[in-house]
């Protein structure tokens, strides 16, 4: 359960004999994957029957990354790819409290691995959940920066998915939606009404979906960087990408800095003043790892269009 909800009634099931763990709601690391997986080992003598995670993203994604891990042994690191978890987890079931990351759908589990400049998750068949409750009266104590930079998540999954070389017709289906969803909400007077909250939540599951079943593009590698190297929460990350990313997306960006204006939402600026020439090469080195996407964005050469240069004057620009 995210921390958030320490000291909420929610947290009572801590008397009945469950065992109840608060993540930090920050991007989960390998580590805390492993000291997860360890005390659970350590409190209970048999695998539980079932994993609840109850949060955003973050909570989401601990649940699953710790439900593959009891059944399938290590380290969570080991898992760091695509289709390297052999058996099937903990019966899993997800409750998102916040609505756009589409960790409740998608096939990962995001994790942060410092000593390898790597931000990847378990992407598996086994990380799916078995079972969601989608309640969005759960996401009405969400501050509103919080609500949009990860409501928007959605909308950035989408644009890159329908930009791809990796497209399909059911991939395209669930994007379009999403994008109808995120614009009808984020074009909105209250984008936190009853209404809004509601099809966020299942522009949130779509966006999962569209995700699940393609590839992210460029947005994602560079905002996997800033998360790297300067600690940012990915949904804050993506802003600060999507917001200079003109040269890539020149109509999405001109729609997603609309969104912003008619939210009165602020995107910061200057989130890169001051690095160093190291701190560059590591933001180059940490986007520049995502194969896939930047395939499905860029082609195969992607190298030679993302130049350490080119990336370079991008994250000077945010
Ligand atoms: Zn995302």
């Amino acid at each position: 359960m995210d921390g958030f909800f320490r000291d909420h009634p929610l947290s009572l099931g801590e008397q009945s004999g469950d065992l109840l763990i608060h993540v930090a709601n920050h991007e989960p690391s390998t580590d805390d994957i492993d000291l997860h997986t360890a005390r659970i080992r350590q409190e209970k003598s048999v695998h539980p029957a079932v994993i609840v995670a109850i949060g955003g993203g973050s909570s989401m994604d601990v649940g699953k990354a710790v439900a593959n891990l009891l059944t399938n042994g290590g380290r969570a690191e080991a898992y760091q790819g695509w289709d390297l978890v052999a058996k099937p987890g903990i019966y899993k079931i997800g409750i998102p409290t916040l609505s756009g990351t589409g960790a409740e759908t998608s096939r990962t589990c995001v994790m942060l691995n410092r000593q390898k400049n790597l931000k990847l998750g378990m992407n598996s068949e086994h990380t799916i959940f078995d079972a969601l409750i989608l309640d969005p009266d759960l996401t009405v104590t969400v501050p509103r920066h919080q609500y949009f930079y990860t409501g928007v998540d959605s909308y950035i999954h989408c644009i890159e998915s329908l930009h791809g070389r990796h497209r399909h017709a059911l991939a395209d289906a669930f994007s379009r939606q999403c994008l109808n969803l995120c614009q009808e909400v984020f074009l909105s007077d209250d984008m936190m009404s009853p209404h809004g909250r509601e099809q966020l939540m299942v522009a949130s599951y779509l966006g999962g979906c569209a995700i699940a079943n393609s590839y992210v593009g460029v947005v994602h590698p560079l905002s996997a960087g800033l998360s790297i190297v300067l600690d940012l929460p990915h949904c804050l990350a993506n802003c600060v990408v999507m917001d200079k990313m003109d040269a890539f997306y020149p109509e999405e960006t001109a729609f997603f800095q609309r969104m912003c204006r008619k939210q009165g939402i602020e995107i910061p600026q200057g989130v890169c003043a001051g690095l160093d020439d190291e701190a560059f090469h590591r933001l180059y080195l940490s986007s520049i790892i995502h194969e896939k996407p930047l395939i499905n964005a860029l082609g195969p050469d992607y190298r030679d269009v993302l130049t350490e240069e080119k990336v370079g004057a991008l994250f000077r620009r945010m």
